[in-house]
């Protein structure tokens, strides 16, 4: 195999201990969107904060990289919520002082393949009802009871994000108002909901069309996590002018602008404690951080396993806590550069997800046994299509970008091995799954037969390796009923001076973890703080200057 060049984007600024300009009012770990939202928050009311990050580049998931003259986004394809003054658009407006823009993808945003029957997800609440109607006449009172749900769980998500920023007194205190305000169903079953709903297959196949934007199929996820997501898109999606590394591009300035940085290159060996205190951080180059403020949006696992001292997390009573959570699955990607346009391939702005049949977890269970099953998923992207300014960035080309489950421990023999030089045996198991991708797209699009300049194909252990997910994790901790409920998920930690941010907090998803900043932010700083932060955020004169829109 050729030597793979090295990804020319780079966002944030090397670090070397010398470039620290410390003292730090807040010290945070990992540059995903929920490190660079808290970081910028406070930066905004005036803190100096420091943001490292172990990759090259910053922005966690939301990172982009190129190669052979071609652009990828490695966690981000599509973004709801952005095409109205809704709160996830005046936070993306805040944040980015106005600068990030967003393009529409067609009003068909989803496209669902569920064996040899094709159904669509159509922008617009109306529109999204009277498509699936159409499809399935006999369930239209399910249909607008599954719509009702879905707004019964709207109004819910406020008052369970709130209850995030509680101590543990004061949500013994509001547990009345909370249970009023959090119905059951939140936690329920995804199958179980809808099977109460339908008796239709196809129609709760189509209603779990997105499962993989979660990770877990109906049958284990919670209604809560499902219903957020089809929330989410329900008038569209969109995605970030200029591509996903735009995101952490636009937020940086945020926090530069009150003395604070973003280092890359920038690994975090450990979280200092003194009797339960935080006192700083000690980095892989043994360089020491003093700094009494330090939030962790490395993830649960990461934080818990990895950076706090194991006899300090048994001690304060964690390890019987981090029993009831588990890594999300993990995914390959494959990465795809033509050398024609979007427009020329006849590209859509529409995510394929392909399904052999009706019965996701059934499927999920065949291939996670049997490397040779279908794949229970295959989801496809055309990010170029999406984006109205890359051909200016790369002329004359396009991109598609695959996404699949697949289990860690099928490449766990392989975690100590370098990148790029894995062995023949690790590449050959690769390109058996690649070219079986590959498969699922020109059988969808038999258009780009012979028209494929170069595709690369990236596994579990890329995750771990760019990303730092132990398990190659997709999404963090896995959304199961059971995750959900875990109240100690917040913002704060048994540790003074610890705070936790990012999509194990609230939910996946950037915006999921975008909000997870917010409350951390709203958490460390206090109620009255908050308020005042609120009000600037939310009505912003940047919010009002930015609300021209694509759709
Ligand atoms: C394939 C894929 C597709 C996705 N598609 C979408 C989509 O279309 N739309 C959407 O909304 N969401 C999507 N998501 C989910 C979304 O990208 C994530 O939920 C979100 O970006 C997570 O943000 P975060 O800040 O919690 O974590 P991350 O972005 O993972 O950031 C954590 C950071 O911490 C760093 N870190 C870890 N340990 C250390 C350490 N010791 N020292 C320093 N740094 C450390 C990591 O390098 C990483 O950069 C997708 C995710 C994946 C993987």
């Amino acid at each position: 195999m050729s030597k793979l060049k090295p990804s020319t984007i780079r966002i944030g600024r090397r670090y070397r201990a010398n470039r620290l300009d410390g003292p730090y009012d807040a010290v945070v770990i990992g540059s995903g969107i929920g490190g660079l939202t808290t970081a910028a928050l406070l930066s905004d009311l005036g803190w100096k904060v420091c943001v490292l990050e172990q990759h090259y580049t910053a922005g966690g998931y939301t990172h982009s990289y190129d190669r052979n003259g071609y652009e990828w986004d490695v966690g981000v394809h599509y973004i709801g919520d952005v095409g109205a003054r809704t709160r996830t658009r005046m936070m993306f407006d805040f944040l980015s002082g106005g600068k990030l823009k967003w393009a529409a993808m067609d009003d068909e945003y989803d496209r669902f393949y569920v064996g040899d029957r094709t159904y669509s997800a159509i922008a617009g609440k109306q529109q999204f009802r009277e498509n699936l109607v159409t499809r399935f006449p006999a369930e239209k009172s399910a249909i607008d009871a599954y719509l009702q749900l879905l707004n019964k769980v709207g109004k819910a998500m406020s008052a369970y994000a709130m209850s995030k920023l509680f101590k543990p007194w004061q949500r013994l205190l509001a547990w009345p108002y909370l249970k009023l305000k959090i119905p059951s169903l939140l936690f329920r079953n995804t199958y179980e909901v809808l099977s109460e709903l339908t008796k239709d297959q196809d129609l709760i196949a189509v209603l779990c069309g997105q499962w993989g934007d979660m990770g877990l199929p109906p049958k284990k996820s919670a209604f809560m996590v499902h219903a957020m997501i089809a929330r989410h898109y329900m008038h569209g999606g969109y995605y970030p002018i200029g591509g996903s590394w735009r995101i952490a591009e636009t937020i940086i300035p945020a926090i530069q602008k009150t003395g604070g940085e973003v280092f890359t290159y920038a690994r975090v060996n450990r979280i200092l404690l003194e009797d339960k205190k935080v006192t700083g951080l000690e980095m892989s180059d043994g360089h020491r951080i003093d700094c009494a403020c330090v939030i962790s949006s490395a993830g649960i696992t990461n934080t818990f396993s990895k950076l706090l001292p194991a006899e300090s997390v048994d001690k304060a009573g964690y390890k019987h806590l981090l029993e009831r959570v588990k890594p999300s699955i993990a995914h390959l990607g494959v990465y795809i550069g033509l050398k024609e346009t979007a427009e020329q391939l006849g590209l859509p702005k529409t995510n394929f997800w392909i399904y052999p049949g009706n019965d996701f977890d059934a499927a999920v269970e065949r291939f996670i046994d049997d490397a040779q099953a279908p794949f229970p998923v295959v989801y496809v992207s055309f990010p170029s299509a999406k984006d109205p300014d890359y051909t200016r960035r790369r002329p004359g080309t396009a991109t598609i970008e695959i996404v699949a489950p697949a289990p860690f421990e099928w490449f766990e023999k392989w975690k100590d091995t370098s990148w790029g030089k894995r062995g023949d045996d690790y590449e050959k198991f690769k390109t058996f799954l690649g070219e079986r991708l590959m498969q699922c797209l020109y059988e969808k699009l038999p258009q780009l037969n012979g028209k494929v300049d170069y595709y690369e194909v990236s596994t579990p252990l890329s995750t771990d390796y760019f990303c730092a997910y132990q398990h190659g994790e997709l999404y963090g901790l896995d959304h199961d009923p059971v995750r959900l409920r875990q109240t100690w998920l917040g913002p704060r930690t048994r540790f003074k001076g610890l705070w936790l941010t990012g999509q194990d907090v609230l939910t996946c998803g950037v915006t999921g973890a975008m909000m997870a900043g917010l409350l951390t932010t709203s958490a460390i700083i206090g109620m009255r703080k908050s308020t005042i932060l609120l009000k600037r955020i939310f009505d912003s004169a940047a919010n009002k200057q930015n609300m021209t829109l694509g759709r």
